[in-house]
């Protein structure tokens, strides 16, 4: 008979619990009362990112060593989760402040490690993530970005697109290629800094949603940066970004069980305040099924996404897990769709009051639509999923 050690789902302890507590206070006190504007004005949520550094919650999982929190991958969950509850944009400095510097954590050499991880962990500078561009999106190894070798240097040439927090972070990890005639194995990954010359970006995207998180394009004009901020050896660039999106589209999974808890909470509440037929509106079975529906959707979401992120844990603290890729793939494909069809209902719930904008459930269909599509659209998610099927 199986014991209690073959049982594969990651129970939150709890350390864990706790953390929910606070990182859900916070959010509620410092984060909340500025998403409706942040979204409306399309700005950058200062007043998060602020509540987020002055508590060390703006880049949990950076390890101990090099000034973080050391946070574990279900850690890192729950404080994405709790802000995204809230306020999506406001969930992304969190998730891509992980997802820009695991590349140098999990590849990067010691040097770049104690430079780089440091100032993120105090707060004085952000990560962000280059991989896409305009013409190599699902298809990323096709991207065109170059890096060509100087002597004791690199010089970078391209354009990458949809670049979150672009502008804001202060390091860039960029995949560029090296060796053209080795298409993925001729791609290698390098840390640019906002200050280097020729780095600059383009106008921030006019968005559906998450409008308070800033995309931008990035241009690289002749980026000359010494070779030793080379993440790993020259060719593995790609393999590393891969590697890194395997423990990162469980970040997305979290922002997706998040706004759609916000979602149900928030619909939960109004149901009970709207009397239509003189009786409240949760009184009638329809809506209690509707409710439940989405709950039973959360709440399966959130099992992947904790299962997910326990082999994520795993293999970062250095073990074996043939299933990473696929349960990464698979809590963010199901946690988005479920944000999707949970926010959806939401809105559903509130009749046309939830059409507008005077309620939060509006702007939570909308923030939960970007995580059907980043770091790999959903159609990829099942592509991955079936190439690494268990
Ligand atoms: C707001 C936002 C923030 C982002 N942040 C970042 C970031 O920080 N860093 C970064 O590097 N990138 C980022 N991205 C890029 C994002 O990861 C890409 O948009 C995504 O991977 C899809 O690429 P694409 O937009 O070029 O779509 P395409 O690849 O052109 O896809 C178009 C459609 O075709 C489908 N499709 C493509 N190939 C296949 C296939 N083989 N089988 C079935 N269907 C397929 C796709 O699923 C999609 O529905 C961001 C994007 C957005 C919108």
């Amino acid at each position: 008979m199986a014991g209690t050690a073959d049982f594969d789902l990651y129970r939150p302890s709890e350390e864990h619990d706790m953390l929910r507590d606070v990182v859900r206070a916070l959010a509620e006190a410092k984060i909340a009362p500025y998403a409706a504007a942040v979204d409306e004005e399309a700005r950058f949520p200062q007043e998060a990112l602020d509540a987020l550094v002055a508590n060390d919650l703006q880049a949990v999982h950076v390890p101990e060593e090099y000034g973080g929190a050391g946070a574990d991958a279900l850690a890192t969950v729950i404080v994405i989760e709790e802000v995204a509850r809230v306020c999506v944009s406001s969930s992304l400095i969190p998730a891509v402040n992980k997802l820009g510097s695991l590349p140098v954590i999990l590849a990067g050499s010691e040097d770049l490690k104690k430079k780089y991880l440091g100032p993120l962990a105090k707060g004085d500078a952000m990560f962000s993530y280059c991989l896409s561009e305009p013409d190599a999106g699902s298809d990323a190894a096709g991207m065109k970005t170059k890096a060509v070798r100087d002597g004791d240097h690199w010089i970078l040439n391209g354009v990458k697109r949809w670049i979150t927090n672009a502008g804001v972070s202060e390091y860039y990890t960029v995949m560029a290629v090296t060796d053209p005639s080795k298409r993925s194995k001729g791609i290698s990954a390098f840390v640019v800094e906002k200050s280097d010359e020729g780095v600059s970006f383009g106008a921030p995207e006019k968005k559906l949603g998450i409008k308070g998180s800033p995309t931008r394009e990035v241009y690289f004009d002749n980026v000359r940066i010494p070779a030793d901020r080379m993440i790993g050896e020259e060719g593995t660039g790609f393999a590393t970004a891969m590697k890194t999106l395997d423990h990162t589209r469980i970040t997305i999974a979290a922002q997706a069980l998040g706004v759609a808890q916000g979602a149900l909470d928030y619909a939960k509440g109004y149901v009970q305040e709207r009397k239509q037929f003189g009786k409240p509106i949760a009184d009638f079975q329809g809506i209690q099924f509707m409710l439940a529906d989405m709950s039973m959707k959360i709440s399966a979401a959130r099992a992947l996404t904790y299962q997910a992120a326990a082999a994520s844990e795993r293999v970062a603290a250095g073990g074996e897990e043939k299933d990473l890729t696929y349960l990464g793939a698979a809590a963010k494909c199901f946690a988005s769709d479920t944000a999707m069809e949970v926010t959806t209902d939401a809105v559903q719930l509130l009749g046309g009051y939830g059409y507008t904008r005077d309620y939060p459930v509006e702007r939570m269909m909308r923030d939960a639509k970007i995580t059907q599509i980043y770091e790999g659209t959903n159609q990829v998610q099942r592509i991955v999923m079936a190439r690494n099927l268990p």
